[in-house]
């Protein structure tokens, strides 16, 4: 069922939206951290909180990830 886990991705849980990051896939392209500052922030721990924002936009930015780094999943709504 974790398909991400078992790629070695992390999972930052939230309410209506888990998100999932590899370190090892990312291009430092900072399209995340660009694109919502208080769902990824890299000086923070954890780096991202998933409920920081609503689902819809926090999947918007994923989106935007040109590397394949961050991934989501949307939970029932
Ligand atoms: S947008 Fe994707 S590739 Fe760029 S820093 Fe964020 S996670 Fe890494």
């Amino acid at each position: 069922m974790d398909h991400w886990i078992e790629k070695g991705y992390r999972k930052y849980e939230g309410e209506h939206i888990d998100v999932y990051f590899s370190v090892d896939v990312c291009e430092h392209a900072a399209n995340c951290v660009k694109g919502n500052p208080n769902v990824f922030d890299t000086k923070r721990k954890p780096w991202i909180l998933a409920d920081a924002a609503p689902a819809d936009e926090v999947a918007r930015v994923i989106d935007t990830c040109p590397s394949g780094a961050l991934q989501y999943i949307r939970k029932g709504e």
